[in-house]
Formats: C-alpha cells, structure tokens, sequence
C-alpha cells in the first residue's frame, strides 16, 4: 500500500513551498527517476538532509519506492552528531536537496541538488517491488538520554497503519480536506501527518517557507487550506499577530495538533479567532509513527477539562491504548515501530506476539477520554522539540570539558517549558561553555542560562536532587 502513494494516481498540484512547486505529474515522475538511480546503490539506508522542500518529499518517495531506508536529518545538525547518525543507520548515501555545495565534513558519498534534479529529471523508469511491510521505512533521529541521539526505525507497516488511521478519523469522514498546510520539516515526525494524508487523499500540500510574519501569512491567504497539521507552538506563535484569523484563512475547517500538551488558553483563542474551525488534539510518540490517538475539543470538552486537556478518545483495548498499574501508557500493536537502531531498549517488547512500546508518558483515562499526567523520566519538550535532560548532560560531559552537569526545563505557569537551566561542574566560565556547547548541541537544545557551581546537590541516598535545582532554576528565571 505504501508505494501505491507514489505510482500515478492523480493530476494537478502537489505540493508548494515557498517559490518552488510540484505538480503530481513532475512528483511521480521524478521520484522513479529517481529510485531507479537509488536502487543501484544497494540496500543501505539513506540519509537526507532538508527542511521541508518538495525535492526533499521526492528523496524520501524514491527511497521509499525503492526499499532503502530514508533517514531524515536537519540541516542545522551539528557534525559530531551528524557523524553518529551515519555510523548507527549503517547509511551507504547522503542527499542534500537543498543544498548545492559540498561542506566539509559530509560523506564521500553525497548527492547535492543539482545533481538529484539532474536525476529527477532524467525520467527513468522504475518497476516497484512488493516490500515486506516489517522492514524498516526510516529512521528518526530524536534525542537520547545517553548523549547521542537514539534512531527509531519505523516500519514500512507503521507508516502503512498510521496513513489509514490518519485519513479514518472522523471529522474527516463528510469531507476529506483538498488542501493541507504543514508546517514541520522531514526530519521531524509530525511530516507524517501531512505527507502521507496528502498523497492518500491526492490533495495538495503547502508549506510555508518564510521566516517573517508577513510573507508568512501571504502564503496562509493564497493557501485555500482547509486543514492545518501544526503543533500548538506554532499557533501560539501566529496568535501574536492579531490579523491572525478566519478572514486570512476562510476555508479552514480543523486544526489538527500533535507533539507537544495543548494548553485550553490556546483553544479559547483560536475558537475567538476562528469560531467555524474544528480544534483536533493528537497524541502519539516517534515510536508509534507520528500519532495513535486523537480527539476534537469541542465546546463542551472545553468546558469539562481541568487545567489538562484530552490527547485521544479511548474505545477499549482495540486501541491499541492502555494504562499500567504505575500509570504508565503502553502502546502496542501496529503502529509500533521495530525499537531503535542499534541499541536493545527494555521500552520494546511483545505481548501475545504483538510489539508493545512503555512510553514514559503518565496517563489516566477517565469518561472515554486519555490524558497525560506527565512523565517519568527526564524527557521533556522546548517549542515542540523533544528533548532528554541526560542529552544536555551527557553531551557537556563528553565534549565541554565540563566533570557534571544537570539540565533542568524550567516551566511558566501554563506548565510549557520556557528556559533550559544547566548546572555545571566545570573550569570554564558560562560563557566559554556556552560557546563549546554551541558545537556540538542542536540550536534548540542549547540551554538559556549556564550557571557554574562547586558541586551537584544530593539526595540522602546519594541520587542528585533534581528537586532543589529546580527551584534553584526558577529562581534565576525569575530574577
Ligand atoms: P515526539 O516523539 O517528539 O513526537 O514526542 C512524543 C512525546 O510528546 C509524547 O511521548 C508526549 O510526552 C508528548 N506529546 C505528544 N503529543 C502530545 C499532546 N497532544 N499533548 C501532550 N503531550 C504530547
């Protein structure tokens, strides 16, 4: 069924970001072109480094179609993790479609845009073979507790799964939207839930490529979107601008929203703004392709929550949904993904010989409904990114000449993280740290506030007491 998405099936536009646009034609065309020249490299995965542009989309339907496991990595990633990335997919070719130059530390092996048009264009056949639904599609790299980050190989079935789940929710149901607005680039999960749909429904996608207020919400009103695929941070950020509303997007029918909590402020303001708009929440980890879960907030949902909204709607244990005795959430069954490359997790294991995921998100469920109660570990989320505390720490450790160090999310009221606090043991001033740490951290991990201390405080039975750097942290917040 994957590769179904990627044979000729409809006509007329594909996909638009930015200046450059795809039309379902020049997609399908150039992404067998392309697999024709993949699939002589043999069976190693690929890794793409993009954003969001359409060359990219066509990198990942030629791996696909061609059964070479697509890894997508940002642009911005820095070398030492980049190198890391490489050697634990065992990757055999690195695409650059948005990047016309070589730099110095890629891979002997790189595609760059040029050439990858040059292939796209030169209108190769390519015969598809059947592909075992159990090999893997792809590897997302996300943040790791141990100082590198942790590949989840997702299987050709999990994307398989989470396209039909994607494109049954209900609300789509009376009428499917004939035009989808991203917002996530590849390499982040959240892409799944606008590529897939898109190409299923023979939609068109549009992505946003500006970086400024207004020629963003230029391209929101040429859009005719109908749905938006977005993470509540960046319709927090579109609310800062007050011409934010159903007049620059009249069609717009739902909000569908996933990877990080949606706060009900939020809802109320995009119900004030955009009162004929479905609000949809979703929940779902990398592990488990993208989302597993979703609910829409309706009025009345709004009006019965706490301060902690909704993630899913639960119908029973055909859901694949369930709670431990520790309130810990279990996923199993078909969206979850094949553990990670290279390293054996106790999260991974099989129940009547059906995969099963221990998610580390706390969770009840209570009238039909899933919600989060927080986690119980150190992963936590910044502007939508995940991110584990050990990550921070490890990374310091290892390369910033720093001898201990503790990484704390420092939280606003509405319970987002609003600053990353690092405790360091170190000989370096915070500011030669930062400057280090700039090398070998992605951007969005970078901590706020590098504070220098003798020592790491301890519990009574030795363990670091997160809990008094915590407040520490907030103190030097809020000073
Ligand atoms: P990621 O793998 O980056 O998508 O992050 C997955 C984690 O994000 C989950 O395990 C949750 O902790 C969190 N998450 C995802 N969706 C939601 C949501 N709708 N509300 C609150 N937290 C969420």
């Amino acid at each position: 069924m994957l590769n179904d998405l990627f044979e000729a099936g409809y006509d007329g536009p594909f996909f638009t970001c930015g200046e450059t646009a795809l039309s379902y034609r020049e997609f399908y065309s150039a992404a067998h072109s392309l697999a024709a020249a993949l699939s002589c490299g043999g069976p190693s995965p690929v890794v793409i480094r993009c954003g969001a542009s359409p060359l990219a989309a066509v990198c990942i339907a030629a791996c696909l179609l061609c059964g070479r496991p697509y890894v997508p990595v940002s642009l911005s990633l820095p070398p030492v993790r980049f190198e890391h990335i490489w050697r634990v997919c065992g990757a055999g070719l690195l695409l650059a479609p948005e990047t016309e130059r070589p730099s110095a530390f890629d891979p002997t092996l790189t595609w760059y845009a040029g050439r990858i048009r040059a292939l796209c264009g030169m209108g190769a056949a390519f015969e598809a073979e059947p592909q075992d639904p159990l090999s893997p599609a792809a590897y997302f790299f996300t943040s790791g507790s141990s100082g590198v980050p942790k590949g989840v190989c997702v299987l050709r079935e999990n994307l398989e799964h989470f396209t039909r789940w994607f494109t049954l929710q209900p609300w789509f149901a009376a009428r499917q939207p004939r035009v989808i607005l991203g917002q996530a680039p590849f390499f982040f999960d959240l892409s799944d839930a606008h590529f897939f749909p898109t190409l299923f429904w023979g939609a068109r996608l549009v992505i946003p490529a500006a970086a400024d207020f207004a020629s963003l919400f230029e391209t929101f009103r040429q859009s005719g979107a109908e749905l938006a695929v977005w993470t509540p941070s960046f319709a927090a950020l579109c609310l800062c601008d007050p011409s934010f509303d159903e007049a620059m997007l009249p069609g717009l029918r739902y909000f569908w929203f996933c990877g990080e909590r949606l706060q009900p402020a939020l809802v109320q303001k995009l119900r004030a703004r955009f009162p004929h708009t479905a609000v949809i929440n979703a929940y779902g980890p990398t592990e488990a392709a993208c989302a597993v879960a979703s609910v829409e907030i309706t009025q009345e949902v709004l009006k019965n929550a706490g301060p902690s909204l909704p993630v899913g709607r639960v119908s029973g244990a055909a859901a694949g949904l369930s709670v431990s005795d520790e309130h810990e959430l279990y996923l199993s069954g078909k969206s979850v993904c094949g553990g990670y490359a290279g390293l054996s997790s106790p999260a991974f294991s099989f129940k009547d010989g059906v995969r099963r995921y221990a998610t580390g998100d706390l969770a009840h469920i209570a009238g039909g409904f899933l919600y989060l109660d927080g986690r119980r570990d150190g992963q936590f989320k910044y502007a939508g990114c995940r991110i584990e505390a050990g990550d921070i720490e490890q990374t310091l450790c290892t390369h910033c000449g720093v001898a201990a160090a503790a990484a704390v999310p420092v939280e606003n009221s509405r319970g987002e993280t609003e600053k990353i606090v690092v405790f360091a043991v170190s000989a370096l001033s915070p500011r030669q740290l930062r400057d280090r740490a700039a090398a070998f951290l992605p951007a969005y991990m970078m901590p706020h506030i590098f504070k220098i201390v003798p020592s790491l405080p301890l519990t009574e039975n030795g363990k670091l007491d997160r809990n008094t750097l915590r407040e520490e942290a907030a103190r030097l917040c809020s000073l």
